[in-house]
């Protein structure tokens, strides 16, 4: 399985946005620029609420 995504929710603006589970690159909220996801090797870091899993296709 390529890797799911995941609805992350910004514990700072309560933004959601769909990011990618096993991220390559850091991702920022697309409203506040908080950090959402750390990249690690494997699973990013995710350093919020994550809402929902949406498993790929
Ligand atoms: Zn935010």
């Amino acid at each position: 399985m390529p890797g799911a995504y995941l609805r992350v929710k910004c514990g700072d603006c309560e933004n959601e946005q769909i990011v990618f589970e096993k991220a390559a690159s850091l991702v920022g909220c697309a409203v506040c620029g908080t950090t959402l996801a750390t990249p690690t090797g494997g699973k990013a870091e995710i350093e919020h609420e994550i809402v929902e899993t949406v498993e790929a296709r």
